[in-house]
């Protein structure tokens, strides 16, 4: 089989930084249906029809191209990544397996590599959060879980500024056939994922290629804390209800709490907040927060944001303040088919490219994927470990690497008549 072309994915990676929101910034911003992310959906199209393949969009905008195998009837292989960019970030994340499946599959079209199976490449819709604050929007259709079902469910996901998706999406002419985005287990045979690590694990090791495992999973919660607004002079210490030192209790209380398992793969995380009034000279009166937790394994993920609402608990009682929260999501880690591994881990050695197998901190399309059919993912190493910021990068030799192992364990997946399981 030819070697992937080295200049498409050169090419696609620069010209894609150019469909950007915010090009005063050094990063890049591409959320979904802005102006840059329909001219990024205009430029991956036209790359999938000069390479000859078959093209089409999916209702909420998820985006194929098809290359037929000698038998149609068997469930295709699924290849691919997104195209969107969290604000302000790299022009590796995701970019790399979206360009990395449009070439695969020249690649093995243009070398006359015989298959049993089509190949699809998949370029997901919005698998960043920005806009609506739903992370893997377009595989959560394609999966089709509650809430991301029918386009009733678009209406009710709003942006910052009020616009919903159903909105966003009808503007730009999407929103037809909504009933055929959704895939069902056994239509795809297996679904494989070329994506930056985003950490400093291969890089750290000297290795060119991640073969992940596992995918930890998040849990959000959304949390306020109600106390008393007061004068920050004339109110003593023990007569104040302060919901930023609760607040501060909290955070802490969580950093000590995910440090105690001593995982690497087990995180806790207080990023974003809003204080009420936010003045120097008063006693904060509300305190609204996220939580986000991860975990590679669901039941002491679940326990963790047990444990953290039972401290809620304790800090009302101690604090006399009022604690509500909301449970916004709480997805499962998934883990990648084990046949697969192997298959990617033959390819490897058979490419005397060095690998290691290892856990995705982050989650992918493929965490959602992994619900429908066997799912596996090739990591390539990111530069100090850098991701979601101007400053990501992954050489172009690094890049070639990840795609050989892509290309090759792509076609023996689509030649493979046994079951994955
Ligand atoms: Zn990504």
């Amino acid at each position: 089989m030819k070697r992937a072309d080295r200049k498409f994915m050169e090419d696609g990676i620069r010209t894609l930084h150019t469909f950007n929101s915010t090009p005063e910034l050094k990063g890049n911003t591409r959320y979904i249906f802005t102006d840059a992310d329909m001219q990024a959906r205009d430029y991956l199209k036209s790359l999938i029809k000069e390479a000859g393949l078959e093209l089409y969009e999916d209702g909420i905008g998820n985006i194929f191209a098809v290359l037929r195998g000698e038998d149609s009837k068997l469930p295709p292989v699924w290849t691919g990544s997104h195209f969107d960019t969290v604000i302000n970030g790299g022009m590796y994340d995701g970019v790399v397996g979206s360009l990395g499946a449009i070439e695969a599959l020249k690649v093995i079209k243009d070398s006359g590599e015989r298959h049993l199976r089509d190949i699809a490449a998949v370029l997901f819709t919005s698998e960043e959060s920005g806009r609506f604050g739903i992370g893997c929007l377009g595989s959560h259709f394609i999966t089709g879980e509650e809430g991301f079902v029918s386009i009733e469910d678009t209406k009710r996901i709003k942006d910052d500024s009020g616009v919903t998706l159903y909105e966003a999406m009808t503007e730009r002419g999407y929103g037809k056939d909504f009933e055929k985005i959704r895939k069902k287990k056994g239509d795809i045979f297996a679904f494989i994922e070329l994506h930056i690590e985003q950490g400093p694990v291969l890089e750290s090791m000297g290795i060119p290629i991640g073969i992940v495992t596992g995918i930890t999973a998040p849990t959000y919660i959304s949390v306020t804390i109600k106390g008393e607004q007061r004068h920050a002079g004339s109110t003593p210490m023990n007569a104040r209800k302060d919901s930023m030192c609760a607040f501060a209790e909290i955070v802490l209380e969580l950093e000590s709490y995910a440090k105690s398992l001593g995982h690497p793969n087990f995180c806790a995380t207080v990023g974003k907040v809003n204080v009420s009034p936010n003045a120097s000279n008063v006693i904060a009166g509300e305190v609204r927060f996220t939580i986000d937790l991860r975990g590679i394994k669901s039941k002491p993920k679940d326990k963790m944001a047990e444990d953290i609402i039972r401290f809620f608990a304790y800090l009302k009682e101690k604090r006399g303040v009022k604690i509500e929260y909301h449970i916004d999501a709480n997805d499962k880690p998934m883990f990648s088919n084990e046949n697969l591994v192997e298959l990617i881990e033959g390819v490897c050695e058979d490419k005397k490219l060095p690998y290691h197998k290892m856990n995705s901190g982050a989650y992918h399309d493929s965490l959602m994927m992994a619900k429908l059919c066997p799912m596996a993912m090739i990591f390539v190493p990111s530069k100090d470990g850098i991701s979601h910021d101007p400053d990501e990068y992954t050489s172009m030799d690094e890049i070639m690497e990840g795609m050989d192992v892509l290309c090759e364990s792509v076609l023996r997946i689509a030649n493979r008549t046994e079951p994955l399981n």
